[in-house]
């Protein structure tokens, strides 16, 4: 079923619910056989024959299904905040980013194409940088949904710790490959061996004792058995034979979004199989546009990209929402069915869900016993807003409660200045600016503007605020 929807370029929900509806119940991985494939097949157009795909229409559009190209395998780091997830990527990209992090902590997705010596040939590797702090959990997972291989990195002098514990989680449910690496082993007085207790302790042990795991002592300052491990990845990268069909057209998955003031929605993507030109429609969520530039890891433009690429593309009218599938569209006709498939489907977003929905502007307004805070959420990324309304939620509010009545991407605006003032709202701004003229108005109608670079500091100023407001207890 996965196979058929990446080869008729429709979500594989279309086409469990449509043999639903025809009496068939089949899930996403399993293999049907030639008479129901050719259903689903005719349904959207499509003739199957042998092992090719023909659009009725043109022939000559013949798609091998068999002989896909090598795809670089992407690879994400897990680890708990600290343990050297940005170093290690730094060090194996050889340049200085931690330096640039504002606050010293990842925030938001990016992906990084590497490539490695690996005996004769010189191998392509993708690898994600996700955020380790809490609140990105949900960009983690994104990573991690999209990611072939994991890195599971521990730092040698702290063991494993709640962020690695939930990595290890995900990655045995999901049953990722994944190369444990003992990270700042460069360190002195260190005893590896609890490291290696701790591991065991869920069934995590290295080949050379008899385990299924691949466990290697590495350190990122140093460099020490970087290039192992980038062998290792390579080797095991080969023994999934990851492939793509470069010439079909891409889906992929949403990393990230943003709005940027000059060139638009920006969606940074990770391409799954397929290529993406400039001027190919591309559908997402309920958003759908040709695509007017591509921009690689380095920021360079290109016309072109293939499978396991990480990129920002503009050309969607609005932000896609991140997290979820995109794909390249032949016609108008065809997006235009799959973003009412999609709209049925994804009726409301992940962020929609986790705001606060009982309260409305006119409840606002209601004397209830809990103090309120009101709140409006601007921030850089799509990321970012899950980011905060995770953390938010993870506050204990049954003294004061917040009340997030709009978290949306983009600078702070008139619209934003309105609803701050009929709802009586705090405006919080991550990552964001705020027009000279804005600010002018916001400081006449005296409201609350505060703006944040780092997570840490907004969810510090929210509880400070909300312990103020507290009744003191006697
Ligand atoms: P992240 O939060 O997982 O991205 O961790 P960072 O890469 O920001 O590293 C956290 C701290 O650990 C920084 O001060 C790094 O210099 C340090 N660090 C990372 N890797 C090593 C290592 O291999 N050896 C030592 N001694 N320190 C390391």
């Amino acid at each position: 079923i996965e196979q058929l929807a990446y080869k008729l370029n429709v979500p594989e929900a279309a086409i469990i619910t449509w043999l639903f509806l025809q009496g068939v119940s089949v899930t996403i991985n399993q293999v049907v056989d030639i008479s129901i494939a050719s259903q689903v097949a005719s349904h959207y157009d499509f003739t199957i024959l042998d092992s090719s795909i023909h659009t009725k229409e043109n022939h000559k559009n013949k798609i091998d299904i068999i002989n896909g190209q090598k795809r670089a395998p992407i690879v994400v780091i897990f680890g708990h905040v600290d343990h050297g997830k940005t170093t290690l990527l730094d060090s194996i990209r050889k340049t200085n980013t931690v330096s640039h992090e504002v606050g010293g902590i990842t925030q938001s997705i990016i992906g990084y194409e590497v490539e490695h010596q690996y005996f004769a040939t010189k191998e392509q590797l993708v690898f994600l940088d996700t955020p380790g702090h809490q609140a990105f959990s949900s960009m983690r997972l994104r990573g991690a949904q999209v990611s072939d291989v994991a890195i599971l990195l521990v730092a040698a002098d702290d063991g494993l710790k709640k962020q690695t514990i939930e990595a290890i989680d995900y990655i045995m449910n999901n049953q990722i490959p994944y190369i444990v690496a003992i990270n700042k082993t460069d360190k002195l007085d260190l005893n590896l061996s609890i490291v290696r207790e701790q591991l065991a302790n869920y069934n995590i042990v290295d080949q050379n004792m008899y385990g299924n795991s691949n466990i290697i002592e590495i350190s990122a300052l140093t460099g020490k058995n970087i290039d192992l491990l980038l062998n290792q990845i390579c080797e095991l990268s080969n023994k999934l034979s990851l492939k793509s069909d470069n010439n079909s057209l891409a889906q992929g998955t949403i990393l990230e979004s943003y709005l940027d003031k000059q060139m638009g929605a920006v969606a940074n993507i990770v391409i799954k199989n397929g290529a993406l030109k400039v001027g190919h429609t591309i559908v997402s969520g309920n958003t759908y546009g040709r695509i007017k530039a591509i921009m690689d890891h380095t920021g360079s433009k290109i016309n072109y990209a293939i499978a396991s690429s990480v990129v920002n593309i503009y050309g969607f009218p609005s932000i896609p929402e991140a997290g979820l599938h995109f794909q390249v569209i032949k016609s108008e006709k065809n997006s235009k069915y799959l973003i009412n498939k999609y709209i049925h489907k994804h009726t409301e977003s992940n962020i929609n869900k986790s705001l606060n929905k009982r309260i409305t502007l006119d409840s606002c307004s209601n004397k209830s016993r809990l103090k309120q805070v009101n709140l409006i959420i601007k921030a850089d990324t799509q990321g970012s807003i899950e980011a905060i309304i995770n953390s938010l939620a993870q506050i204990p509010q049954d003294k004061v409660q917040l009340n997030i009545l709009s978290a949306t991407s983009g600078c702070i605006c008139h619209k934003d200045i309105d609803l701050a003032t009929t709802s009586k709202s705090a405006i919080i701004g991550f990552n964001t600016n705020i027009e000279t003229t804005i600010s002018k108005l916001a400081k006449k109608l005296d409201l609350n503007i505060q703006k944040f670079e780092v997570i840490y500091d907004l969810l510090e100023y929210l509880q400070d605020y909300m312990l103020n407001l507290m009744d003191i207890e006697y």
